[in-house]
């Protein structure tokens, strides 16, 4: 019997010697708890959103780019454990959150009867050199999770972050201001035409970097697109 129950203990003695802390609040996990406590996924705010009705996040995109239907897992605030989990993943050197927050989402999506069968995950691309600073894309875990969870094909290959050569401070604010979105290319690899393709990123705030990946894809012809993000600023 003490055989049988000699992992446990293992573990519990290796969460004294090595607490893990909860990513949302800091307090120690327990066995069974996995990146939150359980009162951190119990306050976690959901935005409830879905693929069926529309919502404030489809309202971003309204006579900008002609996304299908958009929706969102999380609400990002200026504190609490949205930006916590956020800032680990961005920023801490911890990608695991995304898949954390991939299988989560993506458990919740494939019973969304507002999404039809996806085609392609793509995530938005970071700059190449941000990622080699950085050693990860922080959407590629979380993207990859949804793939899985909806039966789709997981594509980092077809977007590319293009660069920009001027200096910005050679510009004027004007012309800054309406340069500001970054701008993506399509890479030509796999054939996208005809294909439902869901576009994946962390958090959305203006929109402006999901306009321009989409405007991207938009150019194959008879594309839809529809739109998942972790979070988003209400
Ligand atoms: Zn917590």
């Amino acid at each position: 019997m003490i055989l049988l129950k000699l992992p446990n203990i293992i573990n519990d003695l290796n969460t004294v010697l090595l607490p893990r802390l909860c990513f949302g609040c800091n307090a120690r996990l327990y066995r069974g708890e996995q990146t939150l406590c359980t009162s951190c996924r119990d306050q976690i705010p959901l935005t409830e959103f879905n693929f069926e009705e529309e919502n404030s996040l489809d309202h971003t995109f309204y006579g900008r780019v002609d996304i299908k239907k958009a929706s969102s897992f999380l609400f990002y605030h200026d504190i609490g454990i949205v930006k916590n989990l956020i800032h680990y993943l961005k920023y801490k050197n911890q990608p695991q959150i995304g898949i954390f927050l991939g299988d989560w989402y993506g458990s919740i999506l494939k019973k969304d009867r507002g999404l039809p069968q996806i085609d392609l995950v793509l995530p938005v691309p970071m700059h190449p050199k941000k990622l080699k600073k950085r050693g990860y894309n922080q959407v590629e875990g979380f993207a990859k999770r949804l793939a899985h969870h909806l039966n789709a094909t997981f594509a980092d290959d077809i977007l590319m972050k293009t660069t920009h050569t001027q200096t910005q401070t050679q510009k004027s604010r004007i012309f800054r201001w309406q340069h500001q979105a970054p701008s993506f290319v399509k890479s030509g690899v796999g054939n996208i035409a005809n294909k439902k393709i869901l576009l994946v990123d962390d958090v959305i705030t203006t929109g402006a970097t999901l306009e321009a990946c989409a405007k991207a894809l938009a150019e194959e012809r008879n594309v839809t697109l529809y739109i998942a993000t972790m979070a988003m600023v209400p």
